[in-house]
């Protein structure tokens, strides 16, 4: 009967039992992370045309052991699914917003913006602007400097609800980027009636700069949009000088990618960007 192990595995699925049991135990050992401090924020550098650090995106990572770091997309959608977003989301906000605060003292991190990608669970929560609004005020991070990443995922959801909740967080000084933007429900009215700032050119248009003619209009079509809509731009996945090139003569206003800085632990980001005496 062993020996038919693979052929049964091919007509039958692991036992609702053992998947069941799988989620269990990765729920609980996300839950264990979380009250240890595992999950870790790393910071991506973001430039302007002319090569100057202006901010920088927060991604988080799971430590799980000392050599055993595990990256976002293992872990965030399962996290949406239990829920555990929320517990997550408030983390990685906490922290980032603990972040501006001590880079608010240090002349070169104090000009930095900081983005946090948010899940549409988290916009979802009633609850979540007030929350937002409270980590602002306990850790004295200043509201401008942070900007909230959504996805386009968040057009599918009730708009007047969305709104709402964006117009409440922009109240508080908070900024709105539309990431990997042309992806998904992207629908030209959105950018009219969302309160967005930003608009981040999804890395797979990056990608393709100079191989397919195609990726090039589109890139050129998202800067003309943007600048229609006065919204700022971000360019993210550079990894090549031909792309930055493309990007600065189609004058995108900023971008990020491995060619000009990879993601990195917050400490030693802070290091590298700031004046000194801090991180
Ligand atoms: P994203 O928001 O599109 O983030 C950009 C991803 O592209 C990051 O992957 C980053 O490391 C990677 N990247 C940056 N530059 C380059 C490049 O030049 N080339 C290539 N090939 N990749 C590049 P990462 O860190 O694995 O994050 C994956 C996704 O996980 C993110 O995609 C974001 O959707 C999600 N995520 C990360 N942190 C959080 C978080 O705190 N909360 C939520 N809700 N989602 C998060
Ligand atoms: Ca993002
Ligand atoms: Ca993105
Ligand atoms: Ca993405």
């Amino acid at each position: 009967a062993k020996a038919d192990g693979r052929n049964v595995a091919r007509f039958f699925d692991p036992g609702m039992q053992d998947a069941a049991d799988r989620r269990a135990a990765f729920e609980a050992a996300m839950r264990n992370g979380l009250s240890l401090g595992q999950f870790r924020l790393f910071c991506q550098p973001q430039f302007d045309g002319a090569g100057r650090a202006v901010g920088a995106e927060v991604l988080v990572r799971w430590q799980r052991g000392e050599h055993d770091l595990i990256g976002p997309d293992q872990f965030i959608g399962f996290a949406e699914e239990s829920g555990l977003i929320l517990q997550l989301g408030e983390h990685v906000l906490k922290e980032s917003c603990r972040a501006l605060a001590r880079w608010h003292l240090d002349p070169q991190l104090g000009r930095l913006k900081l983005a946090v990608n948010v899940s549409v669970h988290q916009m979802r929560d009633p609850g979540f602007p007030a929350s937002v609004a409270n980590i602002l005020d306990g850790t004295g991070a200043p509201p401008e400097r942070l900007y909230l990443e959504l996805t386009e995922s968040v057009f599918a959801e009730d708009m007047h609800e969305i709104t709402q909740r964006m117009h409440e967080l922009r109240s508080h000084g908070i900024c709105f980027s539309l990431d990997d933007f042309g992806t998904g429900y992207s629908s030209l009215a959105y950018l009219k009636r969302f309160p967005l700032s930003a608009l981040k050119i999804d890395r797979s248009f990056v990608r393709d700069l100079g191989v397919d003619p195609g990726s090039a209009s589109i890139v050129e079509a998202i800067i003309a949009l943007a600048r229609n809509f006065k919204l700022e731009i971000v360019a993210e996945g550079v990894e090549y000088e031909a792309q930055r090139d493309f990007l600065v003569d189609g004058g995108c206003s900023s971008m990020q990618g491995y060619l000009l800085g990879r993601p990195m632990p917050i400490d030693e980001f802070e290091h590298a960007y700031g004046a000194a005496g801090i991180g």
